[in-house]
């Protein structure tokens, strides 16, 4: 449906090359493709569920308003006479910018649920150096002009402004997360073409006399024409593609911070306000010092925020990396890294308030066995569990880690042997599904390196498993200080 579409439609604009000179023929073929785009749009959205419905519906609506106004100018202009600003018809042609730019701000609401500011920095720079370049080129030199009255300048300027809130627009979806199958480019392609079609009349208009010759070359107007049915055919095409829901839905995946091409358009973004001094200043004189010294300004300003994001990002993602790396992915305790940083400081602190301390090290008994009977998923399950259990049998200040496979290690500030056992025996009769572990407990004998105090554990443990596992073994070599 989507391609039977596209190729009539390419069909269409190839034919309009080709259609006798006469105004009321083309006008009537250019509202025709701009209604049948209309049509499009409409059927499309209604094969869509009722609530995603509205940003086609606003499509729909800034076409059929542009489109119309291609006859309501032609009406105007052929029996009327009306060709002065403001016409009849620039009421619908104008209509196509908040419409369009409201359907665009609803799928982008909807593809990212929460507000990426870095996607609206990025926007927000392009659109104040395109803003710049149209305020120089376009809308401040139109002030000049005081033949003009007030509404005739309103409707002159209205025109890059409009554009400019789609170029906004644009970026931001550009810079949104979420599908980005064909539906999503033919909308692009469509916005671009609105921009492409307005800037080349802009550009006309700023050649004068020579300008206006071209505009009127018919070959030039006809392709000019053109550009703006492939805008209204392109819109038609996205809604009727089977995919065209997608465009709506919300982001699992967020576009890469900061990609090469985006970082060139910043880049060139940010340096249209210090190129258009460059032309001024080269030109014989600075007439637009305030307002380049102010985009400049804003420029600056959001580069130093876009940075900002990105530092922050960047330091979000090393909290996480750093989380990561100290953190057991099974059970989620911490690891053996961040148990070797943890202990030395645990040893510093308890010599500094003169409290005894106490590690133990836990073997899983027969776990090879476990793994054997009931399968390796099974065996990390009861891995999860017991750890879980033992972690909520100790104090908030104990620390247990997952020292290597079904070895644990417990750290017990402020515990002399006689709380440690009572400790790892609360531990022990927690251990889910019948199963049991062994442990070797040293208490700190304020001397010993950590390496030395867990050796010392080790080998109670060795002694535990020997003597008959399900048990606690007191390491030799007690402080006589630690009886606490
Ligand atoms: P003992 O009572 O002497 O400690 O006997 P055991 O079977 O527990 O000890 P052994 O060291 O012979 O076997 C430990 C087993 O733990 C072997 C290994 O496959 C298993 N294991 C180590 N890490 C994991 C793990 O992450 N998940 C599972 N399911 N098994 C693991
Ligand atoms: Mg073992
Ligand atoms: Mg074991």
């Amino acid at each position: 449906m989507s391609r039977a579409f596209g190729v009539l439609a390419a069909l269409a604009v190839v034919i309009y090359q080709f259609l006798p000179d006469d105004r009321w023929w083309l006008t009537a073929t250019q509202v025709g493709i701009g209604w049948v785009s209309v049509t499009a749009i409409l059927a499309g959205a209604h094969r869509m569920p009722r609530r995603e419905r509205l940003p086609w519906w606003l499509f729909a609506a800034g076409v059929f308003a542009n489109a119309t106004g291609i006859a309501v100018a032609t009406i105007a202009a052929e029996s009327y006479g009306l060709v002065d600003l403001p016409t009849p018809a620039d009421p619908f042609f104008l209509t196509l910018f908040p419409a369009v730019a409201g359907g665009l701000a609803v799928l982008i609401r909807r593809r990212d649920r929460r507000p990426d500011r870095s996607a609206l920095v990025d926007a927000a720079t392009i659109t104040t150096g395109f803003g710049l370049l149209a305020w120089v080129y376009v809308i401040a030199p139109r002030n000049l002009g005081d033949h003009m009255d007030r509404l005739a300048h309103a409707t002159q300027v209205a025109y890059p402004i409009g554009d400019l809130l789609l170029i906004a627009l644009t970026t931001r979806l550009l810079r949104s997360g979420g599908s980005r199958g064909a539906p999503f480019w033919w909308i692009t392609a469509s916005l671009a073409a609105f921009l492409l079609g307005d800037s080349a009349w802009v550009v006309l208009g700023n050649l004068g006399a020579e300008g206006e010759a071209l505009a009127n070359t018919p070959w030039i107007a006809r392709l000019l024409e053109s550009v703006f049915l492939v805008a209204f055919l392109l819109f038609g095409v996205a809604a009727l593609h089977p995919g065209a829901r997608q465009v709506a839905e919300p982001a699992d995946s967020r576009p890469a911070g900061l990609g090469k091409g985006l970082l060139a358009l910043l880049a060139g973004a940010s340096m249209i306000a210090p190129a258009v001094l460059v032309a001024q200043t080269a030109t014989g004189g600075v007439t637009d010092g305030w307002s380049i010294a102010f985009c400049s300004a804003v420029l600056f300003l959001l580069v130093v925020a876009r940075m900002a994001l990105l530092l922050r990002e960047v330091e979000r993602q090393a909290g996480q990396l750093r989380d990561l790396a100290r953190s057991d992915e099974l059970t989620g305790l911490p690891n053996r890294r961040a148990w070797n940083d943890e202990l030395p400081r645990a040893l510093e602190r308890a010599r500094r308030d003169g409290e005894p301390v106490a590690v133990a090290v836990l073997d899983l008994d027969h776990f090879k066995r476990y793994n054997d009977t009931f399968g390796h998923p099974a065996g990390d399950q009861l891995l999860k569990a017991a750890s879980a259990a033992w972690h909520a049998t100790l104090r908030e200040v104990d620390v247990i880690a997952r020292y290597g496979g079904e070895e644990f290690v417990v750290l017990l500030p402020a515990a002399g042997a006689g709380d440690g056992r009572q400790a790892l025996e609360r531990a022990l009769a927690a251990t889910p599904l019948g199963q049991t572990f062994s442990a070797g407990l040293a208490v700190w004998d304020c001397r010993e390196t950590s390496d030395e105090l867990i050796q010392r554990a080790d080998t109670a443990l060795y002694r535990a498993k020997k003597d008959g596992r399900a048990r606690i073994e007191i390491a030799a070599g007690q402080p006589s200080n630690a009886a606490a």
